[in-house]
């Protein structure tokens, strides 16, 4: 059986573009990270072009000619469907970063569920998540399809790669389609520790120097200014997150 496959970077073809989306599309309703017709998935062709998923169309069904082409103000330019209801959230990403260059926007149950229960998933318990994504902030609820999502995303873009929207899901994103999927498999997989641990009664949390030196090899790895000023909480109880409301239950 032919392994379908992602590669890293984001200098490729419309064609293979559209069947990355595709296999991204499948990978993550076969996670169950996209229910029925949940999640949406967008990729930027070129500085005036994205290429996204259709509405109302199951991620783990699509096939290249469902897709569509709009301009960086949701114009459709190419394709027969609508675009996602979402497009505004990816546009208003695609607008703050211009390094950004894919997003996957999904609803992953653990992740989902912290969401849910308007918890940020910003303690320092796993080195390789504060390596990848430092750490997983919680963004304020905003109705979905509107533009509530991206003033309640906007404070925290500069800073992260992966936010829960509260009440609502995920999104991720990075310089390419492989990069924003891994990203969303990291936040859940970030969740189900999480919830491991606080079924196991314990959280053994990374102390501050710890997390300093993960930041130092994070900071060189992408090539970015240190990011310590800005660190999750470490042997801290404040899971508060700079930029996102307070007074959300714990
Ligand atoms: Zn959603």
């Amino acid at each position: 059986m032919l392994v379908e496959t992602i590669s890293p970077g984001n200098s490729k073809t419309e064609d293979v573009h559209r069947r990355e989306i595709c296999t991204a599309g499948r990978w993550l309703h076969e996670r169950h990270f996209a229910p029925a017709t949940d999640g949406n998935i967008s990729v930027r062709l070129n500085g005036s072009a994205i290429l996204t998923t259709p509405t109302c169309l199951s991620k783990g069904m699509m096939t290249a000619e469902d897709l569509v082409v709009t301009d960086m103000q949701g114009r459709p330019l190419c394709g027969t469907r609508s675009p996602s209801t979402e497009l505004a959230m990816h546009l208003s990403i695609y607008r703050v970063r211009p390094d950004i260059f894919a997003i996957c926007h999904a609803h992953p149950p653990i992740a989902t569920g912290y969401a849910a229960a308007g918890l940020a998933l910003d303690k320092p318990i796993l080195s390789e998540a504060v390596l990848s994504l430092r750490c997983i902030p919680l963004a304020p609820y905003g109705t979905p399809g509107t533009t509530e999502v991206c003033d309640s995303i906007e404070p925290l873009l500069r800073q992260y790669e992966a936010i829960l929207l509260a009440n609502h899901g995920v999104v991720t994103y990075g310089p390419d389609l492989l990069t924003a999927f891994f990203r969303m498999e990291t936040v859940e997989h970030v969740a189900l520790v999480s919830l491991v641990t606080q079924l196991l009664g314990k959280q053994s949390i990374l102390s501050a120097a710890d997390v300093e030196k993960l930041l130092a090899a994070r900071s060189r790895h992408l090539g970015r200014p240190h990011e310590s000023e800005a660190a999750p909480a470490a042997n801290s109880r404040d899971n508060e997150i700079a930029g996102a409301k307070s007074g959300r239950p714990r």
